[in-house]
């Protein structure tokens, strides 16, 4: 158990959207970080959560995921989620493996 997740050390992050909480997850036993324990810089914390707060307006409920409009709005989430997510490499991808999940 370290201070973050249920893992002996927390050495693999994977940064995926959910509905209302932090996108960073330990991709080997799931669970969900809380981003402001981690050195990101701020501008990119207010991003990554605005990003996960897009997620019900751009990938909700309101959407067929058939239709044309969720293909166009999933292709620029997952856009988006991969720039965030070099992003984050840039700050603490020294200390762990930062992987992207699509949506
Ligand atoms: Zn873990």
């Amino acid at each position: 158990m370290n201070e973050f997740c249920s893992c002996e050390r927390l050495t693999h992050i994977k940064v995926e959207a959910d509905f209302y909480t932090d996108p960073l997850w330990c991709s080997i036993c799931g669970y969900n970080l809380d981003i402001d324990e981690f050195p990101l810089r701020e501008l990119i914390k207010e991003k990554l959560m605005l990003w996960v707060e897009k997620y019900e307006d751009v990938l909700g409920g309101n959407f067929h995921q058939s239709s044309f409009e969720y293909e166009l709005n999933k292709r620029e989430y997952n856009q988006v989620g991969l720039e965030l997510t070099e992003e984050i490499k840039k700050d603490i991808g020294h200390q762990y493996n930062i992987s992207f999940s699509y949506v």
